[in-house]
C-alpha cells in the first residue's frame, strides 16, 4: 500500500475513534473495511467527494430502551436493549438480535456494520442493522424468557414493519424466542407479515432458515477450493461453536465428506479425532437444542476428549470454520494454523479472527473467507422467506436449498472479481479486499444517487 492510502486511513480511522470512544469492536470492524476500502476510493473520487464512507459508519438512528420483566420468584428484573438502524439505501433493515451479557452499543455497532456490506453481497433488497439485548437467557426458564421477549417486543415494535425494519434471531435468540417476539407482535399490532425472519414453520418461517448460515459458510468455503481445483472432500476440520451456525456447518462439512474432529462452547472444546459423523451429531443437536446441555457431555457420552476452557485452533487441520463468537482466533492461533497447514477458513461467525489473524492468512495465502461473505447465508434465506411471507407462499426444501446455493456461488463471483482486481497480491483472489469492495459498490451507488441525505 502506498504512503497516500495509509495516510488517508489512519487520518480517517483517528477521526472514526474520536467520534466513538470506548467501542472497541465498532472501531475494529470498521477498521477492516477502511484498509481495503480507502485504497479503492482513492481511485474513484466520486465516493470520495460525497463522503460515503464517512456517512456510511454513521449509523441512521439508534434506539435504546429498558426492558422491564419478572422473574419467576416474583422479582423485578431490568434489562437495556438496543436496534441499530444502520443504513437503508437498498432495501429496509434487516439484521439479527442478540442476546448475551456481552452486548453493548459497540458490538451492535459492529454487528450493523457489517450487515450492510453483508446484505448487499447477497444481492436481496436488504438495508443493515442490528439489535439485542444485554440479557442472559442461560439458566432462564420457559416462562421468564417469554416474559422478557414480550416486554423486549412492547419496547420494540413501534420502530420495526415488514418495509421497515424485520429482525432476525442470532446468539441466545432461536426459534423459541423469535415465536415469543413474533405472537407479542401480532397481539399488539394486530397484524400477520412478516416483520421478523426465523419463524416457525406454521407460520411463516422458510424451511433451510435454521441451516441456511452454516450450510453457506461450507457452500462458499467449498466455492473457493473448487476455484482452485481442490475440494472439500476428505479433508479434517476444526470448527468452534456448538449453536445454531455451528451444528450445521459440521452437517455440510460431513455431506461434503470432511472430518469433523472439534466443537465447543464458552466452557472449552471437545476433541474427536473419530469425527463427529452423523450420529453423534444428532446426539449434538438432541443436547443443545432441545436439552441445552454443555459440550463436555459429548465427551463423557463418547469417551473422547473435553479441554476445558480453551479454543480448538491448535488441533491439526486443513480446514478451520469459526462459528461461536467474536475476535475468538487470535493472531496466534492463526499462525499455529498457518504453520500445521490449514489451507481454507471460512468464518461462520461475525468477526471470529482478529485482524492481526486476518493478515496473517491473507499473507500466507490461506483461502480466507470474510465474515460478510462467508455467513450470509442465512441473512440470504431470511431475505427468501420475506418473499415467501409477501407472495404468500411456501418454496420446497429443495428450492430454498438450491437459491441459497447459487446466491453463495454469485457472493465467491464477486468476491473473485473485486478480490483479483483489487487485492493486495497480485494473481491470486483477496476474498476480504472482494467481499469489502462488492458489498459497498451497490450501497455506495444507492447513496449517490439520493444526494445529501
Ligand atoms: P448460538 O447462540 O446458537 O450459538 C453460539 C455458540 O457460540 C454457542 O456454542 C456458545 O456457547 C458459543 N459462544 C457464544 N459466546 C461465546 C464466547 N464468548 N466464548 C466462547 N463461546 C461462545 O448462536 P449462533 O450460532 O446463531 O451464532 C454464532 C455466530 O454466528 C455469531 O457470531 C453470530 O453473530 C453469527 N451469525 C449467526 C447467524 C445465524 O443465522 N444464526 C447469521 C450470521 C452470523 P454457549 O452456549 O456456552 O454460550
Amino acid at each position: 500500500m502506498n504512503r497516500a492510502a495509509r495516510n488517508e486511513i489512519e487520518t480517517f480511522m483517528h477521526g472514526l475513534e474520536r467520534r466513538n470512544p470506548g467501542e472497541p469492536e465498532f472501531q475494529q470492524a470498521v477498521r477492516e473495511v477502511a484498509e481495503t476500502l480507502i485504497p479503492f476510493t482513492l481511485d474513484h473520487s466520486e465516493y470520495r467527494n460525497a463522503q460515503i464512507l464517512e456517512r456510511m459508519t454513521e449509523p441512521d438512528r439508534a434506539i435504546i430502551f429498558r426492558v422491564t420483566w419478572q422473574d419467576d420468584s416474583g422479582q423485578i428484573r431490568a434489562n437495556r436493549a438496543w436496534r441499530v438502524q444502520f443504513n437503508n439505501s437498498i432495501g429496509p433493515y434487516k439484521g439479527g438480535m442478540r442476546f448475551h451479557p456481552s452486548v453493548t452499543l459497540s458490538v451492535l455497532k459492529f454487528l450493523g456494520f457489517e450487515q450492510i456490506f453483508k446484505n448487499s453481497l447477497t444481492g436481496l433488497p436488504m438495508g443493515g442493522a442490528k439489535g439485542g439485548s444485554n440479557f442472559n437467557p442461560k439458566g432462564k426458564s420457559d416462562n421468564e424468557i417469554m416474559r422478557f421477549c414480550q416486554s423486549l417486543m412492547t419496547g420494540l415494535h413501534r420502530y420495526i414493519g415488514d418495509d421497515i425494519d424485520v429482525p432476525a434471531g442470532d446468539i441466545g435468540v432461536g426459534a423459541r424466542e423469535i415465536s415469543y417476539l413474533f405472537g407479542q407482535y401480532k397481539r399488539l399490532e394486530n397484524r400477520f407479515n412478516g416483520i421478523l425472519t426465523g419463524k416457525g414453520l406454521e407460520f411463516g418461517g422458510s424451511l433451510v432458515r435454521t441451516e441456511a448460515t452454516g450450510y453457506g459458510a461450507i457452500y462458499f468455503m467449498e466455492n473457493m477450493l473448487n476455484y482452485r481445483g481442490d475440494s472439500v472432500a476428505g479433508k479434517i476440520a476444526t470448527v468452534s461453536g456448538s449453536g445454531n451456525v455451528a451444528l450445521y456447518a459440521i452437517e455440510k462439512l460431513n455431506h461434503f465428506g470432511a472430518t469433523v474432529v472439534t466443537a465447543s462452547d464458552s466452557g472449552g472444546f471437545i476433541h474427536d479425532p473419530a469425527g463427529i459423523d452423523a450420529e453423534k451429531l444428532a446426539w449434538l443437536k438432541d443436547l443443545k437444542e432441545h436439552r441445552r446441555g454443555r459440550i463436555s457431555e459429548y465427551a463423557d457420552h463418547f469417551g473422547c476428549e473435553y479441554h476445558e476452557g480453551e479454543r480448538p485452533w491448535r488441533v491439526p487441520c486443513e480446514l478451520a470454520v469459526p462459528c461461536a463468537t467474536q475476535n475468538e482466533l487470535s493472531g496466534e492461533d492463526a499462525r499455529t494454523l498457518i504453520g500445521q497447514g490449514v489451507v481454507s477458513v471460512s468464518e461462520g461467525a461475525n468477526m471470529p479472527t482478529e485482524l492481526d489473524g486476518v493478515n496473517a492468512f491473507r499473507s500466507a495465502g490461506v483461502l480466507f473467507a470474510p465474515a460478510k461473505a462467508a455467513n450470509a447465508g442465512g441473512v440470504a434465506v431470511s431475505g427468501l422467506e420475506q418473499s415467501q411471507n409477501a407472495l404468500r407462499i411456501s418454496w420446497s426444501r429443495e428450492e430454498v436449498n438450491e437459491r441459497l446455493r447459487t446466491i453463495m456461488g454469485d457472493i465467491h463471483g464477486k468476491c473473485v472479481q473485486y478480490g483479483t482486481e483489487y487485492g493486495a497480491t497480485k494473481g491470486s483472489v483477496d476474498y476480504v479486499a472482494g467481499a469489502n469492495i462488492g458489498g459497498f459498490i451497490k450501497v455506495a451507488d444507492a447513496m449517490l444517487a439520493y444526494g445529501a441525505v
